[in-house]
């Protein structure tokens, strides 16, 4: 059997309906399946009916970025700021009242305050034809706009300067203008971990550091990962974070067992899944991620379920 703890519909950014999704994870044999969408669990209600039609199990979830005020990195400034990092959540209440769809709310907020002042650097910068009106008109839910949706419109409407759309100038388009280090950069809510597993570990929603070497190192080579990761890992487990998502559609087999032994080490629960994003990322398959050779076991949901406690 297959897994996937780790999949975007189009009530993020992601291209697939969660119906199309939940349709394509049946075909390919998928038994359970998170949708785990950024900032938001809109997609839950249309995503829990098409995996009941399909037969699959569903694992209400979602995906934030949070600071880790443990690590904390030098701006080109010379200012230091906590890190940003992905944390999937498992288990969430979808009940809008409550308080963790509370923090969800203002995570979502904080994001269309961030995407109007990217729409204005991003004019000052020549980017002049790019309106907000445009890039949330390419996304098909307004609840999470994020930066995919804006690459897709840069190359869409100023293709004088980030040329056509192929993979590489699509990875471009982050390095040197929305990702951390790019000239369009406009961070995101400060927001912590501390903050969200208060909100949500009482009431049984299991926490799961996202694709912790995209995160939290630079080069991923084995030295780096023995020597960041498992002070990273315990720092982690310590505040709440009780997963480490070690089966990762991005990283190549060998690095996932080196994270798999770690994950294991620092007393944590082994994740998984793909990141799958549809078209907004080409080259990740739905429960195979990016090399195509990804298998997360199902071992891993028992451990997951016990964790809720
Ligand atoms: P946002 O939620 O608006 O901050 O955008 C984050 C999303 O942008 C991630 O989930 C990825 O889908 C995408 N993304 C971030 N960095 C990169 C990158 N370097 N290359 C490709 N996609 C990226
Ligand atoms: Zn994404
Ligand atoms: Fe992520
Ligand atoms: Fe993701």
């Amino acid at each position: 059997m297959v897994i996937d703890l780790h999949t975007h519909s189009c009530f993020s950014d992601g291209s697939d309906t969660p119906t199309e999704l939940a349709r394509k994870a049946a075909e390919i044999g998928i038994s359970t399946i998170a949708l785990t969408d950024h900032d938001t669990s809109a997609s839950h209600q249309e995503m829990a009916e098409a995996c009941d039609h399909y037969g699959l199990d569903l694992i209400a979830g979602v995906e934030v970025s949070l600071k880790d005020h443990a690590v904390t990195r030098t701006s080109s400034s010379g200012d230091s700021t906590a890190l940003s990092v992905h944390v999937l959540a498992y288990f969430i209440p979808t009940d809008e009242q409550h308080p963790f769809q509370i923090q969800l709310r203002e995570l979502r907020t904080d994001r269309e305050r961030r995407n109007r002042e990217l729409v204005e650097r991003l004019n000052e910068l020549g980017f002049r034809a790019l309106t907000l009106d445009y890039v949330v008109a390419l996304a098909d839910s307004v609840d999470s706009v994020g930066r995919p949706h804006f690459a897709r419109a840069m190359f869409e409407l100023h293709p004088e300067i980030v040329g056509e759309r192929t993979d590489e100038s699509w990875n471009r388009v982050f390095t040197d203008w929305l990702g951390s280090s790019g000239r369009a950069y406009i961070p995101k809510s400060e927001k912590t971990i501390e903050e969200f597993v208060a909100a949500g570990a009482p009431h049984g929603v299991v926490f799961s550091i996202a694709h912790p070497l995209v995160n939290y190192t630079t080069t991923s080579s084995e030295h780096e990962i023995a020597t960041v990761m498992p002070g990273v890992l315990s720092s982690l487990r310590d505040r709440g974070v009780l997963g480490c998502e070690a089966y990762y559609g991005g990283t190549n087999e060998q690095t996932r067992r080196h994270m798999l032994q770690l994950t294991r080490d620092a007393g944590m629960i082994p994740t998984g899944g793909s990141d799958y994003h549809g078209t907004y990322k080409t080259d990740v398959l739905l429960g195979r991620g990016r090399s195509g050779d990804l298998h997360v076991p199902d071992e891993v949901l028992v451990a997951l379920r016990n964790a809720r406690g």
